[in-house]
């Protein structure tokens, strides 16, 4: 007997690294390059910290309620995490509860096959297309769950509603999870799943306060859905940590949904840069895809993706690169500040 064979074992997810030097340009995390709403500052200076002797509000009632009114849904259909990761896992434990497989694309968000190891949920990778875009007819096999990511990360591809539609019909006995950490720069509000709530009642979508909203740092995510399946995350919620969100964090996230103009220039900010960029790059020899996200996703013609990737970190510049099948000779580059991205380009213009 030893007690290690009783250990639940995991191979971790892996997060691009948080270098300390403040001199690093970090392009490895799809963080946003720019501070958070001024609104958010202020709702922090402005912090009574006497109240931190409280428990936060269970309920997350100030970010809810500010959520509800942005999405124009009642805030039973809202669910608040720390971090969509947490959400996302939540979501894993309380809907992928079956023997059957759960599905998702070979290539996608790196962190769904350790929830499913974590949780010893059975899953089937389906693998996308040449051009990295999800097979509708994949998906319509009988199965345990269904998660996606749109925009899909690291490939940056957004699916279309339609076949997303297509997918959750033909699906009524499982949940379809749809991650849209980064549908905030996608060029349409059409381009997103969320509204397909009103009409499945076996949708979850998934956001983060982390890419768009420039707070990763705060850990905050939601989910919408069905007053049904939120009320089951709900249940499992409590079940595990009722206080989830911090205080202080509530109140920001409120702060940060309230201040609209500030987080639609903020998208328009990356979107404007992420096309520049695209350009810069492929002037340079990349191949890349049509990017719906904060991030590019780039495959140079000649020189392998390690070697550039090496170079950069040599040279203060980090992105972020898999030793994986299918994606290995890509880069994934987050979209920085314009000055941040001149000096990426300035850089591979003389090493390549
Ligand atoms: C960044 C990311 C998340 C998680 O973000 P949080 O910081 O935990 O909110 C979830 N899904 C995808 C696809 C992501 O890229």
């Amino acid at each position: 007997m030893n007690w290690e064979n009783n250990v639940r074992r995991v191979v971790p997810y892996v997060a691009g690294e948080q270098p300390q030097n403040p001199k690093v340009i970090k392009l490895n995390t799809n963080e946003c390059p720019y501070p958070p709403s001024p609104k958010v500052t202020e709702a922090l200076r402005g912090y009574d910290t006497d109240n931190l002797r409280k428990y936060p509000d269970m309920n997350i009632t100030p970010l809810v309620n500010a959520l509800a009114e942005f999405h124009g849904i009642s805030p039973e259909r809202i669910f608040v995490g720390i971090g969509s990761d947490d959400v996302l896992s939540m979501a894993f434990m309380t809907f992928f509860n079956s023997n059957k497989p759960i599905l998702f694309p070979d290539v996608t968000y790196s962190f769904y096959d350790v929830w499913a190891d974590l949780y010893k949920i059975p899953y089937e990778c389906q693998p996308l297309d040449e051009g990295f875009n999800i097979v509708k007819t994949d998906y319509f096999k009988e199965n345990g769950g269904i998660v996606i990511a749109n925009p899909n990360a690291p490939t940056a591809i957004l699916a279309k509603v339609s076949d997303l539609e297509e997918i959750i019909q033909a699906n009524p006995n499982s949940v379809v999870i749809i991650d849209e950490a980064y549908i905030d720069f996608a060029i349409e509000v059409k381009d997103s799943c969320l509204p397909l709530i009103d009409k499945y009642d076996n949708l979850l979508v998934t956001r983060t306060f982390s890419k768009s909203r420039s707070m990763a740092g705060m850990r905050i995510g939601y989910a919408c859905g069905s007053e049904k399946l939120i009320k089951y995350l709900n249940d499992v919620k409590f079940s595990f940590n009722s206080y989830t969100l911090s205080t202080p964090a509530i109140l920001a996230g409120a702060a940060s949904v309230k201040d609209n103009d500030y987080f639609v220039s903020t998208c328009n900010k990356v979107r404007a840069t992420r096309t520049r960029i695209f350009q810069e790059l492929q002037r340079l020899g990349f191949e890349e895809t049509v990017s719906h996200t904060n991030f590019l996703f780039a495959a140079h013609e000649k020189v392998p993706a390690r070697q550039i990737f090496d170079a950069l970190k040599e040279n203060g510049i980090y992105v972020r690169h898999w030793n994986k099948p299918r994606i290995d000779n890509f880069l994934r580059i987050t979209v920085g500040t314009d000055e941040e991205m001149d000096t990426l380009v300035a850089f591979l213009k003389r090493y390549l």
